[in-house]
């Protein structure tokens, strides 16, 4: 579990969420078993997509992120609601690199490509919004997002340190988001006090609480705290769903199934449930897909 605790300034310039994800992150690590490359480029954008996903209005609201590259790894998607969900996989979870300067290269993993968000916030058509990469070391490609998407003025820190074990020995990360009305000088100083600030797996390293960590960004700044979120590694995939999803393949391939195989095994790609379905279960969807 991640608690995001959240503040914001007294005039409602500022908006800032931060999460300490590492049991996210390490619950992804162990269901994917990730190489530390992709323990970082998951568990970072697992950490955005819950600090986002607290952002959203309804319980039912959810929304998915597609990071593709052409880098080895690939790409991946992440999904969260509006009551505490997140989950996520990437393409390809073995991709090993050297370091680049000493850090892991998340930025040469992933390449170049998109970033893709699609919101569902219970209209007809789901909001969807697209960007290229920056660098592919996700914080800067969620702040463009943010920018070119949405004309909100952001700044997003992401942090994932993997231990020796290949366990996250600290995940975090905080979206500071600036509101209509907001002047050039809130701007000015959030900015300073954001380059004075040491990263976020330092800040973690060194024991900072979350309410020390948004203090130091809210510098100078009367600041009053939200209610908070907790957020949790867990997969809301049911039967009725991978049918769902058998009947968008259409009939032919259905009839492939049938035939070919006797039945199918599909196992979620955000967790690691199997469903297994038969020849009568699928000659079942086989009827619903020719309607
Ligand atoms: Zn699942």
């Amino acid at each position: 579990m991640g608690y995001i605790t959240k503040a914001i300034d007294a005039d409602g310039f500022v908006r800032i969420s931060f999460i300490n994800s590492r049991d996210i992150v390490n619950t992804a690590q162990k269901i994917h078993n990730t190489s530390p490359v992709a323990t970082a480029a998951l568990g970072r954008t697992l950490t955005i997509t819950a600090l986002m996903g607290a952002l959203l209005k309804e319980p039912t609201d959810n929304m998915t992120v597609y990071i593709k590259g052409d880098g080895p790894l690939g790409g991946m998607v992440t999904a969260a609601d509006g009551a505490g969900m997140v989950k996520g996989y990437v393409y390809e979870p073995l991709v090993d690199l050297p370091l680049k300067r000493g850090k892991l290269d998340v930025g040469g993993a992933i390449g170049k490509g998109s970033l893709a968000i699609s919101r569902d916030l219970g209209m007809k058509e789901p909001y969807v919004g697209k960007v290229p990469l920056v660098t592919g070391e996700i914080g800067e490609d969620f702040t463009y997002y943010f920018a070119m998407s949405e004309q909100t003025p952001t700044a997003i820190a992401l942090g994932v340190l993997v231990d020796t074990d290949l366990t996250a020995k600290q995940a975090g990360g905080f979206i500071v988001q600036l509101m209509p009305g907001a002047g050039d000088d809130v701007a000015v100083k959030i900015e300073e006090n954001l380059r004075e600030l040491p990263p976020v797996t330092t800040l973690l390293e060194e024991g900072k609480t979350p309410e020390e960590i948004i203090e130091a960004i809210a510098k100078g700044f009367a600041i009053k705290y939200l209610d908070g979120a907790t957020y949790e590694y867990r997969c809301d995939c049911s039967y009725e769903k991978i049918s769902r999803a058998l009947i968008s393949l259409g009939k032919e391939d259905l009839m492939d199934m049938i035939e070919k195989d006797g039945g199918a095994e599909i196992t979620c790609q955000f967790c690691p449930k199997v469903y297994r379905l038969d020849k009568e279960e699928l000659t079942a969807l086989y009827e619903s897909a020719k309607k």
